[in-house]
């Protein structure tokens, strides 16, 4: 029988009001530090710029459809982690995918961390990314 995906949200985005929902995401940023705080500084940003550029980084890699987000498959802390900026680590997704890879795999949300399969799938496309990026020379 067919049924609607159930959908997940963090806390604060199930906040009534824009006004507290404010208030709840500062809270949420707070106890998870800053995205600068999590690495995604200037070295990330000029880091990516150059990621997107690359033919293998162009499209989801789930879904094919244009894309400017990165994802790390295996969650990393920060930038000291080593999969942080590591080629093999990391994938095109587009949004829709990425919510939906960060609260099945990554435990998002508080949820336990998924289908060992298909992050190994993930892992396995990135590694044959890294390898093209890496034969044209970095
Ligand atoms: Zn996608």
């Amino acid at each position: 029988m067919p049924h609607k995906p159930k959908t997940f949200k963090p806390r604060w985005m199930q906040t009534a009001t824009r006004q507290s929902r404010t208030v709840a995401r500062k809270r949420y940023d707070a106890e998870r530090g800053s995205a600068a705080e999590r690495g995604y500084d200037a070295r990330w940003q000029k880091f990516r710029k150059w990621l997107l550029r690359q033919p293998e980084f162009a499209v989801c890699g789930d879904c094919t459809l244009p894309t400017k987000h990165i994802d790390h498959i295996d969650a990393v802390e920060d930038a000291n982690d080593s999969g942080f900026y590591a080629l093999h680590n990391l994938q095109p997704l587009c949004a829709g995918c990425h919510a939906r890879k960060t609260i099945r795999h990554d435990g998002g949300y508080g949820r336990k961390s998924g289908d060992a399969a298909a992050l190994e799938a993930m892992r396995v496309a990135a590694r044959r990314r890294a390898e093209a990026i890496e034969a044209r020379g970095l």
